[in-house]
């Protein structure tokens, strides 16, 4: 079956969904808020399954290229510096770190020419008999299927679900930068002459802790997650407050933080969703955030949405291709996507949820790092080879290219 889609949102699961259409004949278009097509954040990391995800799109070659090996789940290290775990030199890792705005990048590059239409705000959904129709700031239009990637405070889920709860506030915040780690190297100031500081870790103090992934062009992405009593706190200057909470902690930690600009420091709340009963509503169908935003405690929020993308394609790739983009078609494709989508997310956000509790007080602290120490380091180290983890190990669907299917 092809059809055509519009496609809510140009994040990550947006820009995905885009490409995965188009590699199954579709059609679609993008309609995105921002004036200007682009991913605003600072960094992420990429597991084996969205990578295995990304390769069924077509860009395995060119998000393995974008993206920087980092030993995150290998460096674990306490705020004096002292290491629980520690990744071996030469040691493989499974996971890359990126810049967001490299992935979302290597996204936009596979989405076909003119399908990408910014400064478009959606704000109307309306099912007819034929089809859907989408209404957004200076346009309507029809189409087979719409797909709302619009995150976590999604429009299209508040449209068509409106009795879904609110994102929920976790009681926690974060300190995200970007650090100019080779400038600063250049510039001999010694600050990160421990170059193993430097290759991800991950170090957990009382209360919160504190990330560094390496990304390209001699960067380092850096994320304080830390308790707070209330959402929306904020503070004259963020780098400073963040400088001043991680006085005393190890090097290289004020270190990247010093060589942040102060104005590309980005504070905000953590938040998810609670579980969806569904989600597809006749022709309408939510993805990524906008269906299952998820605690950032396991690397894996936008991964799912790259893992969604895939499997909404091959649901709909699945239907007759003689069979024109009906309602039943369509109507079927989505409850299969819905069927094998919702258990597996919502099981990794309420996972994530959980690794994030287990972060917040001095008792969960003391319980984390006394397993982790007693842990005997192979055991750990087989633990994050790709084979390891259960949530690393998924397959995609093998997404059947147009000229197969003929
Ligand atoms: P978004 O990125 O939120 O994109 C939604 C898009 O829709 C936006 O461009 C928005 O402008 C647009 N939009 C919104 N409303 C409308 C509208 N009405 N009309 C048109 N357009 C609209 N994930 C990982 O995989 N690995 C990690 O290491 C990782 N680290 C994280 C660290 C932190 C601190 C946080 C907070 C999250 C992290 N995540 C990580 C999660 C990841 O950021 C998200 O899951 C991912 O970005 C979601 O992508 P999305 O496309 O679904 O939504």
């Amino acid at each position: 079956m092809t059809g055509t889609a519009i496609v809510v949102g140009g994040g990550i699961g947006g820009l995905a969904t885009a490409v995965a259409l188009h590699r199954i004949g579709w059609q679609a278009v993008v309609l995105e808020r921002a004036a200007e097509l682009r991913e605003i954040g600072a960094g992420m990391s990429q597991a084996p399954n969205a990578m295995r995800a990304l390769a069924e799109l077509g860009v395995g070659e060119q998000a393995g290229a974008a993206g920087v090996p980092t030993y995150s789940a290998g460096n674990l290290r306490l705020p004096d510096g002292r290491y629980l775990q520690r990744a071996r030199p030469g040691d493989p890792t499974p996971l890359l770190a990126f810049h967001r705005a490299d992935l979302h990048r290597v996204l936009l590059e596979a989405v076909p020419a003119g399908w990408v239409r910014a400064g478009a705000e959606v704000t109307g959904i309306q099912h007819d008999s034929g089809a859907v129709t989408v209404t957004w700031s200076g346009g309507e239009a029809s189409a087979d299927l719409v797909i709302g990637a619009d995150g976590i405070r999604s429009t299209v889920r508040r449209l068509l679900w409106p009795d879904a709860p609110p994102p929920r506030f976790l009681g926690r915040t974060a300190w995200l930068g970007i650090a100019d780690t080779e400038a600063d190297t250049e510039a001999g100031t010694g600050a990160f002459a421990d170059a193993d500081g430097l290759s991800g870790s991950i170090t957990m103090g009382v209360g919160g802790y504190f990330l560094i992934h390496p990304i390209s062009r001699g960067r380092a992405y850096w994320a304080y997650v830390t308790t707070s009593d209330q959402p929306g706190v904020r503070n004259e200057d963020e780098k400073s407050e963040a400088a001043r909470r991680l006085t005393g902690w190890h090097e290289p930690i004020p270190a990247l933080i010093a060589a942040t600009p102060a104005q590309a420091v980005i504070h905000i709340d953590i938040c998810d969703l609670d579980p969806l009963p569904t989600y597809v509503r006749g022709r309408v169908a939510l993805l990524g955030d906008a269906a299952h935003a998820m605690s950032p405690d396991r690397g894996q929020g936008a991964g799912q949405s790259i893992e969604d993308a895939v499997v909404l394609a091959a649901a709909l790739a699945d239907e007759p291709a003689d069979e024109p983009a009906g309602e039943s078609t369509v109507e079927a494709a989505l409850r299969r996507y819905d069927t094998e989508r919702r258990p597996r997310t919502q099981a990794t956000a309420r996972g994530a949820r959980a690794d994030g509790r287990r972060t917040t007080s001095a008792a969960a602290h003391r319980a984390l790092v006394s397993m982790i120490r007693l842990m005997p380091a192979p055991l750990w180290r087989k633990g994050i080879t790709a084979d390891g983890n259960a949530t690393w190990r998924w397959q995609p669907p093998h997404l059947p290219s147009p000229t197969t299917r003929l």
